[in-house]
């Protein structure tokens, strides 16, 4: 590998990180440096925190350690057999990064991942040290994310934890039969082994810190997993059918969809082109519906076209529930419980509990609700409120091309 300075590498090694989306910061402890000991802070002033549109947290320094691999998944750009340029971190060099990068504000912790050189356990070595260098050497307070692989010995993973904030391993693929096609090296059951092992962990050290304040924190932000959307033939039901397995068997935080994007020299197993930007975006939605709307697994795969297993791309899919399943509906703002005002479109969680705050002094109105939704035409087919009622609008049967976005026509010969 030819010699580079750390400019290059990092331009290189921050490139090749941008396919995997489980970076998000959400839900650590708050850790601060404001009694003067230490550097960083998961929560303090002066860090930017900016999210993309969907969500994704862009102030991690986000990199691997290195983007040569000895596995050949097809889907991935790092794969052995891939022409790209290939670069190379020390541990030294990306605590150093990240240290400067803190200090100047541009970031508030590190992603750290890498492509699987020498074994698993040399890897996860290397991976390890960066998180102990960081938290014992300079004891760094900032939020660390560390990627680990399934195959390393369980005991260098559960260093990861001990000093990362969250840790993930990915599932790549929905389906065990994708993950075999796609990536004939990795292994379903061994991944799955690893994700039950990381829950123990985490469970076992939050018991711990309950009993004794002095006990090791153990990744308190928890676990996540990605998984690639568009690379094999796995439906939307098929996805949510896997996301709501994976929360439910090894307590996820998250799981993190990413449209898969094709890539230089693709393998002819791979589709040619990248699915709807709007897939992803759906299935977020669909996971959003699980884990703050209340609704099953089962209820949010009803909101799959049932000749395709697809979620509609035009409309959101809480609106293809509530239109399949119109008996449930128009709900009383007045009346309902949290529940059943959840699954009124339009609605968000935060406008449910503002409505049933707002009940105990008065009946609401329809002017009242309208304050709280973008889309008052969205949730009138919906909901009862002190002076509104649907009447036939809920059973009308063009209802959803009534309420579908309208597509623009563009013109011919717009500037
Ligand atoms: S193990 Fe990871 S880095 Fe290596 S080819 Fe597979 S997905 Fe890419």
């Amino acid at each position: 590998m030819a010699q580079l300075d750390t400019r290059a590498k990092l331009a290189i090694l921050a490139d090749a990180a941008k396919y995997d989306a489980s970076c998000a910061s959400s839900g650590t402890t708050r850790r601060t440096s404001k009694d003067g000991k230490g550097l960083g802070s998961t929560t303090g002033m002066g860090i930017c925190h900016a999210y993309a549109p969907d969500g994704r947290c862009i102030s991690l320094l986000k990199i691997l350690l290195t983007n040569s691999c000895i596995f050949d998944c097809h889907y991935c750009i790092n794969r052995k057999s891939s022409n790209v340029r290939r670069a190379r971190f020390t541990p030294a060099e990306v605590v150093d990064l990240t240290l400067n990068f803190y200090r100047r504000n541009y970031i508030e912790g590190l992603f750290l991942s890498s492509g699987i050189i020498r074994s698993s356990n040399y890897t996860m070595e290397q991976l390890v040290e960066v998180a102990r260098c960081l938290r014992e050497d300079h004891d760094f307070r900032g939020y660390i994310h560390l990627k680990t692989i399934p195959d390393a010995d369980p005991a260098l993973v559960h260093q990861a934890g001990l000093h990362a904030d969250r840790v993930s391993i990915n599932v790549e693929l929905p389906t065990v039969a994708g993950l075999t096609r796609l990536a004939p090296e990795k292994s379903a059951p061994r991944i799955e082994g690893a994700m039950l092992g990381m829950r123990s962990a985490i469970e076992d050290g939050a018991d711990a810190r309950k009993r004794y304040r002095s006990a090791p924190r153990f990744a308190p932000a928890g676990q996540s997993t990605q998984m690639i959307v568009g690379a094999d033939a796995a439906t939307d039901g098929d996805i949510i059918g896997r996301a709501a397995g994976l929360y439910d068997r090894f307590g996820l935080r998250r799981v993190y969809y990413s449209a898969f994007s094709p890539i230089p020299d693709a393998s002819a197993v791979l589709p040619l082109q990248r699915p709807p930007l709007m897939r992803e975006h759906r299935l977020y939605q669909s996971d959003w519906l699980m884990r703050f709307y209340a609704y099953r697994p089962d209820e949010v795969a009803q909101a799959v076209d049932p000749a395709t297993g697809m979620l509609p791309l035009d409309i959101d899919p809480k609106l293809a529930w509530a239109l399949r399943f119109r008996d449930r509906f128009p709900v009383d703002v007045n009346r309902a419980p949290r529940e059943a005002l959840l699954r009124v479109p339009g609605l968000g969680t935060k406008a449910v509990a503002s409505i049933l705050a707002a009940r105990k002094w008065r009946r609401l109105r329809l002017e009242d609700v309208a304050r709280l939704t973008v889309s008052l035409a969205k949730i009138r087919p919906f909901l009862v409120t002190a002076d509104w009622r649907p009447v036939a609008l809920t059973d009308k049967a063009d209802l959803r091309a009534w309420l579908a976005p309208k597509t623009e026509q563009l013109e011919l010969f717009a500037a």
